[in-house]
């Protein structure tokens, strides 16, 4: 069978690539070996965003009085995590189904099995050979294990789990000991201690969340500890027995125990079928352009696999940029304005420069904050907790950066997207009148302060 794209992986880069390309005319095959959805809608966006909802909810209920509800007997009300783990699959059942319709509707020819590239103009799905004018490879990463004595034979006999089989383990465990810090592992942490987990983070560098801005990297890390989540940093992880973790934390030796210890240190390229394609890459991934293009001419790379940013909506966008290339129209991907979220409680959720970076690319930086506890929704709505601060440049005012910790943050950031998608200024998002009560109006409020100063504070 003869397609004009072909595309291994059908995560939301391949799938979404798949889509784009189908649009534009082309003729098209998708090739997924295990879901459709891939990480991000299995076991990796969705699910993890469901069962936080969860626990927000025993959250509420906890804290019912502070509401005025009276009568809930709190001892009585348990977590039943078998229950919620259904509802999680529901979630995801329901929008793997509406991923296959799509594939349906847009005449793409789905193939189920591991794709194995032949060269860039054949690929094998058990024993059928497929043959494109052009590939999209899209087969994301899988976690890594690094290389510490104790940690696979702790894996192979499930006391050390990664976010895959934790969000299908059978029973919630009583102590949990995440190893890393960055976002993945920080939800898992809001999680499991909102739902009674004792959790141990441990954590390499000197603060969690390396790449978020540092003050509320900070305030988050502060957050967490007073709720109990035990953080060390600085731990330097030296061997896993049985379910201990052995650390040096400033030259001194410490274990840890977990019943359950969750690897949450990153992933690599998963290149198994990629073989014989002499692509070039580095430890992140496969090396491509703007446009996706790898070192292969009719080749593109997207999504985690190119290891640029590990986000499902970036993988999407680079889909889309592949597929129009792909189909002959050129089209590239601005890197400065990407959004990353953290589903913490309150979340985190920025775009652009922190005032650090801006200050050392030469910018004159202006930077505004403005907390929650001065906006009326947030107080209506008794989540009070964060603050945003807009980073902008002196000259004209021009948006370089918004970081926001807020309930909801992750739904408001795409109102500073846009700002900066449009080359937009202070000015402009200060004069654009925000409806009130919301919580979108502490990004207003900080516009005015790039100006002068917020009205409200
Ligand atoms: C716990 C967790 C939470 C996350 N939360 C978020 C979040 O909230 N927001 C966010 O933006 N990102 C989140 N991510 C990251 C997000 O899941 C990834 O960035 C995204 O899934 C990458 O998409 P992708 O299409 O590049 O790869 P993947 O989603 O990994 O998909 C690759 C697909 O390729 C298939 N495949 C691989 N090799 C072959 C082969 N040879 N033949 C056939 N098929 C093959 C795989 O089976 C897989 O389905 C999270 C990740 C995890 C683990």
């Amino acid at each position: 069978m003869k397609y004009d794209v072909i595309i291994l992986g059908g995560g939301p880069g391949g799938y979404v690539a798949a889509i784009k390309a189908a649009q534009m005319g082309g003729k098209v095959a998708l090739i997924e070996k295990e879901a459709l959805g891939g990480v991000c809608l299995n076991w990796g966006c969705i699910p993890t965003k469901a069962l936080l909802k969860n626990a927000r909810v025993y959250h509420d209920i906890l804290r019912s009085e502070f509401y005025g509800i009276e009568g809930i007997e709190k001892d009585k009300i348990k977590v039943n995590w078998p229950q919620m783990l259904q509802r999680k699959d529901k979630v995801v059942k329901r929008l793997v189904m509406g991923v296959e319709g799509l594939m349906k509707k847009n005449g793409i020819d789905l193939y189920r099995g591991f794709g194995e590239v032949i060269d860039p103009q054949h690929v094998m799905v058990g024993n059928q050979q497929l043959e494109c004018s052009k590939l999209i490879l899209a087969t994301g990463t899988k976690p890594m294990i690094p290389n510490i004595p104790g940690i696979k034979e702790a894996y192979e006999e499930g006391i050390i789990l990664t976010s895959k089989e934790l969000l299908s383990m059978e029973r919630l465990p009583e102590a949990m000991v995440i190893l890393g810090g960055g976002v993945i592992a920080v939800e898992f942490a809001t999680l499991l201690n909102t739902l009674g987990v004792e959790v141990t983070l441990l954590q390499r560098s000197d603060r969690i969340l390396s790449g978020t801005e540092e003050e509320m990297a900070k305030t988050l890390s502060k957050h967490l500890t007073d709720n109990g989540v035990k953080i060390i940093t600085k731990a330097d992880i030296k061997a896993i027995e049985g379910n201990h973790v052995k650390v040096v934390v400033n030259g001194e030796e410490v274990s840890f125990k977990g019943d359950r210890i969750l690897l949450s240190l990153g992933t690599r390229p998963n290149m198994k079928g990629l073989e014989r394609l002499a692509l070039e890459s580095n430890n992140r991934g496969i090396i491509t352009n703007d446009k996706m293009e790898t070192n292969i001419e009719g080749v593109y790379a997207i999504g985690d696999l190119n290891g640029k940013y590990m986000l499902a909506h970036v993988a999407s966008a680079e889909g889309i940029v592949a597929a129009s290339n792909a189909m002959g129209k050129a089209e590239s991907l601005n890197y400065k304005i990407i959004p990353s979220c953290i589903y913490s409680f309150p979340e985190i959720a920025s775009v652009g420069l922190t005032e650090e970076e801006a200050r050392a690319q030469g910018y004159h930086v202006v930077v505004s904050k403005f907390p929650l506890s001065a906006n009326g929704k947030a107080l209506a709505e008794g989540e009070s907790m964060g603050f945003v601060k807009v980073v902008a440049d002196q000259k004209y005012g021009e948006i370089l950066g918004t970081h926001i910790m807020a309930v909801h943050a992750t739904d408001m950031i795409s109102e500073a997207v846009i700002s900066m998608e449009l080359e937009g200024t202070a000015h402009d998002v200060a004069r654009a009148i925000h409806p009130h009560p919301t919580l979108s109006e502490i990004v207003m409020e900080a516009a005015h302060g790039i100006m002068g100063k917020p009205i409200h504070f």
